[in-house]
């Protein structure tokens, strides 16, 4: 299938835009090989910035998304709903994470554009090769097995049950506690420890 590429550059107010030229990155990406459409815009992730993007899915027939933003920690569920919304598998979206990445620790605005240069290519190439993903379920075992019987495991053990799971605890000696059920009283509390 041909590839149609969109890139979407956020400026993510100043935070971006402060350090990285953003037009310059948005026309070195209109360069770059199967990219359709490229635009920036202040809030990538709003909802106008949102439906810039699925417009131009319907527009251009984009089957690919490259967002250059923030960390895909942040906002990829946010972009992938976008490519949902527009009838595109979810994960034909890469994005450059040109904010926690680059704008944030690079000072010098010549260098910290080239960089998102960069980032937004790699992207690009990447995201021409995804494939379409689907989502399964598959059953599984919500037991927990806790190995050692100290503080630390028997604590863990106490707030895994108390969340409702079946928890096994295991020790390999005779009793359980650890160095603590060693101690008479603990620093700095002077609780027992036992
Ligand atoms: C001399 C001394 C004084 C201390 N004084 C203080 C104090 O005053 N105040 C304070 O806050 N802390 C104090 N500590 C620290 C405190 O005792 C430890 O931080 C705490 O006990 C660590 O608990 P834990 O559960 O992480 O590990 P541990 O107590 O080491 O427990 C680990 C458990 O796992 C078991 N285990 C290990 N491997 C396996 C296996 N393969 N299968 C099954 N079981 C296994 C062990 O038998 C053990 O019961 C002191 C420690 C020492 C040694």
């Amino acid at each position: 299938m041909e590839r149609k590429i969109g890139v979407y550059v956020c400026h993510c107010g100043a935070n971006i835009a402060g350090t990285v030229d953003v037009e310059q990155v948005v026309e070195f990406a209109r360069s770059l090989p199967s990219v359709v459409v490229a635009r920036d815009y202040k809030f990538m992730c709003s909802d106008p910035g949102q439906e810039l993007i699925k417009n131009d899915i319907r527009e251009y027939g984009l089957n690919r998304i490259v967002v250059a933003s923030c960390s895909p920690r942040l906002h990829e569920p946010t972009f992938r709903r976008v490519l949902a919304s527009a009838d595109l598998n979810p994960y034909f979206l890469e994005m450059a994470n040109i904010r926690e990445q680059c704008s944030w620790v690079i000072e010098d605005r010549e260098a910290a554009t080239e960089k998102a240069k960069a980032m937004v290519s790699a992207a690009v190439r990447r995201v021409f090769h995804h494939d379409a993903l689907e989502k399964k379920e598959a059953p599984m075992n919500p037991c927990t097995l806790v190995v050692g019987a100290g503080i630390a495991g028997i604590q863990a053990a106490l707030e895994i049950a108390d969340s409702g799971k079946r928890v096994y605890l295991v020790e390999r000696e005779p009793s359980i506690g650890g160095n603590m059920a060693r101690l008479d009283k603990t620093f700095p509390t002077l609780d027992c420890s036992a």
